[in-house]
């Protein structure tokens, strides 16, 4: 295996995610965000971008799932070993967590992709002899604990992760600030590039808030204002201490509390949304920023099924390095694309016989619905009248559920409860399941195995979305609400279908839950279905769209080349 060294000579881009989502075995991410940092590095190392990642260990996991038989969430800790996939880099840093010094080291884990390039991934712990027990336990669990444990993981990641690349002789070219929760970086380098100017008085301090945003890039991915980290002053003092003069903090990041949102966006000259209307949502989120707009993206390899590796490998080989060739796909025949998806649907069936001992049917139109049990993506929309869906569905449609509640998040545990409450009591007249546990394993089993990927988060509240351009690549349709992603990628009829009305005629704050389940249940009555049963020519035609015009263009090669030029080179 390479030395680590080799990796710090070159100059590189650091890529800060509290969350990173590269497999199923390292289960240190939670949802999209996470795995949207996974396929960037995978992509990166594919391209040979000179990057380097940095996140946290979360020893204990992200937390396994299970179901009761009320249909409620139990989280059980997913412990995992860095030891058994990484190597402990010699070199540690400190940080200054009230007033105690805690020693940061990291695990590497080197991403390889086939073209031979390598990205580094620094899983950073501060479970080290030495430090005091609670400080031991502050890289334990991702996204838990009270909002003081949350400062204090933002400062590992961020300061100490800035040091910790310094102490280990890596060069920065741009520090990239994949959501908030990594700007304390920022004060790090503002400390950096401090500049000590004599007056006649006395000794002061220039702080070079430029120099620092030279060298910044901030992607944000909250759409709504709450969604933001906040930390009252008293808590940063005391945590934190002195970095900067408060003065300065607070014309940075906010006059009352410290907004990390805030701190990036006025230390980043690069920042940018992640799609195009939610560019549009976030500068009138924060007026006098420019935010610029790139949508995400899936990495290809990563999330095409084996069935579609194979047939893409025969007719368009070199796919997986060059997604865009994905947009000659009608020289595949139709009878290919069938029999591939048909593959996958059949591995699905068989893992939801296996686990949960439901028998689906092969041939009935299959919908899935999968993601962070969040209350805005809605998942119980499609139960808002369930008599009409029964009168639909006639036993010609078949349900597939999945996701996780934050452990904290109540109203999501009771979505989930209500989609399990709904498939119980209507069972016997709609095949429904609800897989526990969702995953990466679980997602990459699960979206290429259905027909039709149905989504429906409340507007505009879907930054972007990318389980959809997951399921276009394997050849399924979106059925979708138009927000994030979708709003680039629709084509009526085209590429799939709509879910209530265009962006531009909605209200904000406009409650469209009854119209968008209307909506809902005529199309898939009147031109969903009858496509699918009636016209099954027509059927493989959109899923060919759904490859040749949105999987070609819907992912982080794409993505990663438009950071590239936008934002690390500039
Ligand atoms: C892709 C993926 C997500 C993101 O799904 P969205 O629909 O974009 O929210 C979340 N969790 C897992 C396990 C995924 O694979």
């Amino acid at each position: 295996m390479e030395d680590w060294k080799v990796y710090t000579h070159r100059e590189r881009i650091a890529y800060f995610s509290m969350e990173i989502g590269l497999s199923q075995d390292i289960p240190t991410y939670s949802g999209g965000l996470g795995i949207l940092a996974g396929d960037t590095i995978k992509s990166a190392a594919d391209l040979k971008v000179p990057l380097i990642a940095i996140t946290l260990c979360h020893r204990k996991g992200y937390f396994r799932q299970t179901l009761d038989e009320h249909g409620w969430q139990h989280e059980h800790p997913r412990p995992w070993q860095p030891e058994k996939y990484m190597e402990l880099l010699p070199v540690k840093t400190l940080v200054s967590i009230e007033d105690r010094d805690v020693k940061v080291q990291a695990w590497l884990y080197r991403v390889k992709s086939p073209t031979g390039g390598v990205v580094p991934v620094l899983f950073l712990d501060t479970d080290i002899p030495g430090n005091a027990d609670q400080d031991r336990r502050l890289t334990d669990h991702l996204y838990g604990g009270d909002l003081a444990y949350r400062l204090k993981q933002e400062i590992i990641l961020g300061i100490g992760g800035a040091r910790l690349l310094s102490a280990l002789g890596f060069r920065i070219r741009k520090y990239h600030m994949n959501e908030g929760h990594a700007s304390l970086l920022t004060l790090e380098l503002l400390n950096r590039c401090r500049r000590h100017v004599e007056d006649s008085w006395d000794e002061r301090t220039a702080w070079d808030t430029q120099m620092v945003a030279d060298q910044c890039v901030f992607t944000t991915h909250t759409p709504v204002e709450a969604g933001h980290d906040r930390f009252p002053y008293d808590m940063v003092e005391r945590i934190l201490g002195k970095q900067v003069p408060y003065p300065l903090l607070r014309e940075l990041a906010g006059k009352d509390e410290l907004n990390t949102t805030l701190l990036a966006l006025n230390l980043s000259r690069y920042v940018n949304g992640v799609a195009k209307k939610h560019g549009e949502v976030s500068k009138a989120l924060f007026p006098g920023f420019e935010i610029h707009a790139i949508t995400n993206g899936i990495h290809p390899f990563t999330w095409v099924s084996p069935y579609f590796v194979s047939l893409y490998d025969r007719y368009l080989p070199g796919w997986a390095n060059e997604p865009e060739m994905l947009v000659r796909v009608d020289l595949i025949p139709d009878d290919d694309i069938w029999d591939a998806h048909m593959g996958a649907k059949a591995y699905l069936l068989q893992y939801i016989r296996e686990t949960t001992g439901i028998e689906l049917e092969t041939d009935v139109l299959t919908i899935g619905f999968a993601r962070r049990a969040a209350t805005y993506k809605r998942g119980d929309l499609i139960f808002t009248d369930p008599e009409r869906l029964l009168a639909i569905a006639g036993g010609r449609l078949q349900l597939v559920f999945g996701g996780k509640a934050h452990p904290q998040d109540t109203p999501g545990k009771e979505i989930i409860q209500r989609i399990i409450g709904n498939i119980r009591k209507y069972g016997d007249r709609i095949r429904a399941v609800y897989l526990p546990n969702y995953n990466m394993e679980v997602a990459y089993r699960l979206i290429p195995g259905v027909d039709l990927w149905l989504n429906n988060p409340i507007r505009p509240l879907e930054a972007s979305g990318t389980s959809g351009m997951k399921a276009a690549l394997n050849g399924v349709p979106n059925f979708s609400v138009l927000d994030g992603w979708w709003i680039e990628g629709h084509i009526e009829g085209v590429t799939g279908w709509s879910i209530g009305p265009k962006p531009k005629d909605v209200k904000p704050e406009a409650d469209t839950t009854e119209s968008d389940a209307r909506d809902l249940y005529d199309k898939l009555e009147k031109v969903i279905m009858p496509l699918y049963y009636r016209d099954r020519a027509g059927w493989i035609q959109v899923m060919k769209n759904a490859i040749g015009k949105n999987g070609y263009y819907f992912n982080t090669h794409v993505m990663m080349r438009r950071y590239v030029t936008a934002a690390y080179l500039a």
